[in-house]
């Protein structure tokens, strides 16, 4: 395996000296090799989406070449996204994971990401607990708070802190056995060592997790309810935590929001500590960005950090992955500076997609949810109140958030005339106003409708 990764190294190296500099560094350095399979084909996974089309646009010719020389005249490849790997990994059964090449299984030295480290995180009022609990672990393996439990929204950098703490420890304790897995990744080993015909694999697997000195698992919310896992997972942390051993671990919620867990756990949780990770604020996300760009030597008008950090305030991935396209659009018009006007036109695409992915059957649908009614009494005759309300919701919210003519709107909602549509919208366009519960349900859906 060690071959194979040498080999694409040299490939690297040939393709380095052929393309610019710049395409170099963004598309095909940021490239990894994921699986060689049988029949020579390197399976590659570009950093992004814009990752791929760019390398599939621009340098197809000149990969293939440098594939061939390095791989032998029939080797070939294939890039994937980061959706499409993990499809990829999904639909690989598990005879063909016993045989495959996959590199990424050759991880039993753990391999942190060398950007997420406790010097690249910002520090602000939202974070600042989380961080200092993940710094006093980092340097007290097993010994300060025990498990760490760190928990908060999606992008808000609990995986940043779990791999600071891993760079850190490798760092400043080489001897220590650390074990970074996503919850799915531990419920696949799991599995597979339960199929696995040979005997040894399950002792394998619990030697693997039980001899560790820290043990951390990303996104435990995901512990399966497949119960031999959960059981698995209950005994494997008992073990480390009887022997003093670290545990870490994260969770988009709190733990007695996670039930399982909550029950079987809690007085575990005691002598521990608890973190919630908040949204940043504005001066936060301001650093944030900055350092970003640093990092990435984009070059930046400090007006367009600004207007990023006003449009995009959930999320700090969503608001990085915008930071690049913002860079990305001034390198398409060769400026060497990005400026406001990339920065409107990388938000209004943003709109765009947005919009595309909003249709009436999905604000139908999401209404039907959350009223737990059926789609065919929402569209149908009905007329008790249960049904009536979410129904002229849902109308309110198709003409409010749909550029939508009221006939199309009628005919959705089982060909009711135009002028019952406008009954409905002005209706409950005169109940927001008026009624605060109405106008709550409204946000609440409003809100699940547009971060679908
Ligand atoms: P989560 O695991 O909570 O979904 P991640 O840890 O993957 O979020 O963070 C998303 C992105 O935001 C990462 O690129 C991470 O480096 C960045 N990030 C999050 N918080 C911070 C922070 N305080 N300082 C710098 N970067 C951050
Ligand atoms: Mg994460």
């Amino acid at each position: 395996m060690e071959e194979i990764k040498s080999l694409w190294g040299k490939v690297l190296t040939k393709l380095e000296l052929k393309v610019s500099t710049v395409s170099f560094e963004l598309w095909i350095k940021t490239i990894t090799l994921l699986d060689y399979k049988e029949n020579k084909t390197l399976i590659l996974v570009a950093s992004s989406k814009t990752a791929k089309n760019q390398l599939i646009k621009n340098h197809t010719g000149l990969l293939k070449e440098a594939i061939s020389e390095i791989f032998g005249d029939d080797s070939d490849f294939q890039i994937l996204d980061a959706d499409e790997k993990e499809v990829y990994l999904k639909n690989l059964n598990p005879s063909q994971l016993n045989q495959s090449n996959i590199l990424n299984k050759q991880e039993d030295k753990p391999v942190f990401n060398q950007k997420y480290t406790f010097e690249n995180f910002v520090v602000g009022k939202s974070n600042q607990f989380v961080y200092a609990g993940a710094r006093a672990v980092a340097e007290n393996p097993g010994k300060r708070f025990n498990p760490l439990f760190i928990y908060g929204g999606v992008g808000l950098g609990k995986t940043h802190l779990l791999h600071a703490i891993g760079n850190y420890s490798t760092l400043h304790f080489p001897d220590l056995k650390i074990k970074y897995v996503t919850c799915e990744k531990f419920t696949n080993d799991y599995i597979e060592s339960m199929l696995s015909k040979r005997e040894e694999s399950k002792v394998e697997f619990r030697e693997k997790y039980r001899k560790l000195d820290i043990l951390m698992v990303d996104d435990i919310q995901f512990l399966s309810k497949k119960d031999s896992t959960q059981e698995e997972f209950f005994h494997t942390f008992n073990d480390l935590y009887q022997n003093s051993k670290q545990i870490i671990l994260s969770s988009d919620r709190p733990p007695k929001d996670i039930a399982t867990l909550a029950e079987r756990l809690e007085s575990r949780f005691a002598s521990g500590l608890i973190q919630d990770i908040q949204l940043p604020d504005f001066e936060t996300r301001i650093a944030i960005l900055r350092k970003k760009a640093q990092q990435e030597r984009y070059f930046i008008d400090d007006e367009v950090i600004e207007f990023i950090a006003e449009k995009i305030d959930t999320n700090i991935r969503e608001m990085e992955g915008f930071l690049s396209k913002v860079h990305f659009f001034a390198t398409l018009l060769g400026k060497k500076t990005a400026g406001l006007d990339e920065a409107r036109e990388a938000f209004k695409e943003k709109l765009d997609t947005s919009r595309e992915n909003l249709t009436i059957d999905l604000i139908i649908d999401k209404v039907c949810n959350y009223f737990n009614i059926s789609k065919t009494d929402i569209i149908g005759k009905k007329k008790s109140k249960e049904i009536v309300e979410p129904r002229m919701i849902a109308v309110y919210l198709v003409s409010e958030l749909l550029d939508m003519p009221l006939i199309s709107i009628g005919k959705h909602f089982g060909g009711r005339d135009h002028t019952t549509i406008i009954h409905a919208r002005d209706k409950l366009t005169q109940q927001v106003k008026v009624n605060p519960t109405t106008k709550t349900i409204i946000a609440e859906l409003k809100s699940l409708i547009i971060s679908n």
